[in-house]
C-alpha cells in the first residue's frame, strides 16, 4: 500500500525512451530480445546444470507432479485453477510475480463473472470487498450538451446490471483465499516458468525458477495462461498473428482525493487528438491517454503541454493536480497497444487459455472477461479427462480452441475496426463521433440493450455445467517439493 501511495504522488517517474517503453515487459522479463532457447536464459540455466536446456527432456527428477499445472496467476489462470481445485484435480498454479499488485490491467469484473461467482456461492462475499458499482460505460466529447451512454447496464436482465470495479489483486486475492479449502491446490508465487519439459512430441511439465532454485513439475496437461508476452506460447513455438491496432496509450498517475467522484472510471472522453479514460487505483489515478499508433516521437517532440490542457479540459477536478503529476515527458509510460492471436492454441500436453492465445487491447475493456471465459470453457471441457486416466487429448484441446477462438476473433475485429476511427478522427483533428447506427441503436427498445450486452456477456458467454458447480471430494493433495 505504502508503495502504492508513493506512486501516486507524482506517477511512476521512470520512462525516458520509447523502445523501453514497455515498462511492464521489462518487469515481468519476458518480453522481446531474449533467446527462448538460448541466450541469456540458457546462461541462467548453466548454474544449474541438473536442469539441462530450457526446453527439453525430464530429468527424471521431477520436483512436484500434479494432473495440471498452470503457468500464470492472472484472472484466466485464477479462476481455471479455482474450478478445477474445487472438482478434485491437483493443480499447481505457478505465478512469477511475489503478489498480483499489477499496473496496466484492468480492474473490472463482468456481469458474466458476477453470475459465475453466484453460481458458486460467492457473489455476495465477494461485493463485501471494497469495489464500486457503474451501470453505465459513457463518451464524453468537448461542447456536447449530454454524454453519449454507449452502454447501459441497467437495461439487463440480470442480478448485476453493473460493471463492479474492484482492485484485481482483491479479486484474484478472494478466490486464492477460497481455493485454501483446497489442498490439492499448490499455488507458488516468485516463480518463473523458463522451459517446458518434453518427450515424445507431447508437452510432459515445466521448468521454472523460484528463489529455491530451479524446479521442474510435471503433470497431464500443462495451461498457458501468462498473458500477452505468454512464454509459455514462444517455449512451445506457437507464433501468434500480430493483428494491427490503431493506437497507443500514454499513462501517467495522478493522487487521488476522498473527494473525487466515484465512478468517473468508465468515461472516455474523446478529445481533437487524443482519449482519455481513467483507472481508479485506490490511492491514484492512472490516465490513459490515447494517441494513433506510430505517432509517439511527434507527441514527444510536442512535450506534456497539450496532454496537460487536454487532461485539465477533460476532467476539470484534476486540473489542479498536474503540474505536479505530469512534470515532464519522464512521468509518461507508453504501453504499446497489441492485438493478435494465436493461430493455435494447443499442443499435446499443452493448451494457452487468456491474452496468451489471443492478446486483447484494452480498449472496450474486455480482457478479463474473455480470460475468464476461456477458462470456465477449459473447466467445462477439461475437468473429467483431467480426474481421469491420462489426461485430455489433443483433441480434447482443440475443442477449447473451437469453442472460444471465433469469439476472441470477433471482439478484437470490433476492437481494431474502433481502434482505427478512433485513429483518423485523431489524424484529422476531432473528437472521435460514435457512428450513427450505434446511436440509433441505442434508443431502441429492447434491441438498445445489445451494446450493454455485448459489454456484460461478449458474444457467446460460457456457462459453467451443472455438475460443475458443487464442490467435489479431494482425493488427495498436488505433490510438491
Ligand atoms: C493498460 C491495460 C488496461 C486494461 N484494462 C482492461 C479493463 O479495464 N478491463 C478488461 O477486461 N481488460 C483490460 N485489459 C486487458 C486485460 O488486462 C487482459 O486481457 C487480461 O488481464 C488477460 O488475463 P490473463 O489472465 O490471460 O493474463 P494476465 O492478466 O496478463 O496474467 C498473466 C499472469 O502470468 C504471469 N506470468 C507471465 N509470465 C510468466 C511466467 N513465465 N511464469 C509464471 N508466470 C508468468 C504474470 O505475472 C501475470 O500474473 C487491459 C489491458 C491493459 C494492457
Amino acid at each position: 500500500m505504502e508503495e502504492r501511495a508513493r506512486r501516486g504522488k507524482v506517477g511512476t517517474g521512470a520512462m525516458a525512451a520509447a523502445e523501453q517503453a514497455e515498462r511492464e515487459v521489462a518487469r515481468l522479463g519476458t518480453g522481446a530480445g531474449r533467446d527462448v532457447n538460448g541466450g541469456a536464459e540458457a546462461a541462467e540455466f548453466g548454474a544449474f546444470p541438473e536442469a539441462g536446456r530450457p526446453t527439453g527432456r525430464p530429468t527424471g527428477r521431477p520436483t512436484g507432479r500434479a494432473d495440471v499445472v498452470i503457468v500464470g496467476g492472472g484472472p484466466a489462470g485464477v479462476v481455471l485453477a479455482f474450478l478445477l481445485a474445487r472438482q478434485g484435480v491437483e493443480v499447481v498454479l505457478l505465478e512469477a510475480q511475489g503478489d498480483f499488485d499489477r499496473d496496466f490491467r484492468g480492474d473490472t469484473i463482468h456481469p458474466a463473472i458476477m453470475e459465475l461467482m453466484d453460481r458458486l456461492g460467492l457473489a455476495d462475499r465477494l461485493l463485501e470487498l471494497e469495489h464500486e458499482k457503474v451501470p453505465e460505460v459513457r463518451y464524453l466529447r468537448p461542447g456536447d450538451e449530454r454524454p453519449f451512454v454507449v452502454a447501459d447496464l441497467a437495461r439487463l436482465k440480470t442480478r448485476f446490471p453493473y460493471l463492479v470495479l474492484m482492485l484485481q489483486s482483491r479479486f484474484i486475492g478472494f478466490l486464492l483465499e477460497e481455493a485454501k479449502r483446497y489442498p490439492n491446490l499448490d499455488v507458488r508465487m516468485r516463480s518463473r516458468v523458463q522451459g517446458l519439459v518434453e518427450e515424445d512430441g507431447a508437452v510432459r511439465g515445466v521448468r521454472y525458477r523460484s528463489p529455491e532454485g530451479v524446479r521442474e513439475v510435471w503433470a497431464k496437461l500443462v495451461v498457458g495462461a501468462d498473458g500477452r508476452f505468454s512464454k509459455v506460447r514462444q517455449l512451445a513455438g506457437i507464433e501468434l498473428r500480430e493483428l494491427s491496432a490503431g493506437t497507443d496509450v500514454l499513462y501517467f498517475n495522478v493522487p487521488r482525493r476522498a473527494e473525487d467522484a466515484a465512478g468517473a472510471v468508465v468515461d472516455i472522453h474523446f478529445g481533437p487528438r487524443n482519449s482519455l479514460a481513467l483507472i481508479d487505483r485506490g490511492t491514484y489515478w492512472q490516465a490513459g491517454v490515447s494517441i494513433p499508433k506510430g505517432t509517439y516521437q511527434r507527441a514527444k517532440a510536442t512535450g506534456v503541454g497539450p496532454i496537460k490542457e487536454f487532461v485539465g479540459g477533460a476532467v476539470p477536478w484534476l486540473a489542479d493536480r498536474l503540474d505536479g503529476a505530469l512534470g515532464g515527458w519522464k512521468d509518461l509510460t507508453l504501453l504499446s497497444v497489441k492485438i493478435g492471436r494465436a493461430e493455435r492454441w494447443h499442443r499435446p500436453g499443452l493448451l494457452l487459455i487468456g491474452d496468451a492465445a489471443h492478446v486483447m487491447s484494452p480498449s472496450g475493456g474486455v480482457g478479463i472477461n474473455l480470460a475468464v471465459q476461456d477458462a470456465i470453457a477449459a473447466a467445462n471441457l477439461l475437468t473429467e479427462p483431467l480426474r481421469s486416466g491420462d489426461g485430455p487429448t489433443d483433441r480434447d484441446l482443440a475443442k477449447v480452441q473451437r469453442r472460444r477462438s471465433w469469439q476472441a476473433a470477433l471482439v478484437q475485429g470490433q476492437q481494431i475496426a474502433a481502434e482505427g476511427d478512433i485513429a483518423r478522427a485523431f489524424e484529422a483533428g476531432e473528437p472521435y463521433k460514435a457512428p450513427p447506427f450505434l446511436k440509433a441503436l441505442t434508443r431502441l427498445p429492447v434491441l438498445g440493450a445489445l451494446p450493454a450486452w455485448v459489454t456484460a456477456y461478449g458474444v457467446w458467454p460460457e456457462r459453467l455445467k451443472r455438475s460443475l458447480v458443487g464442490p467435489r471430494p479431494v482425493r488427495r493433495p498436488a505433490r510438491g517439493v
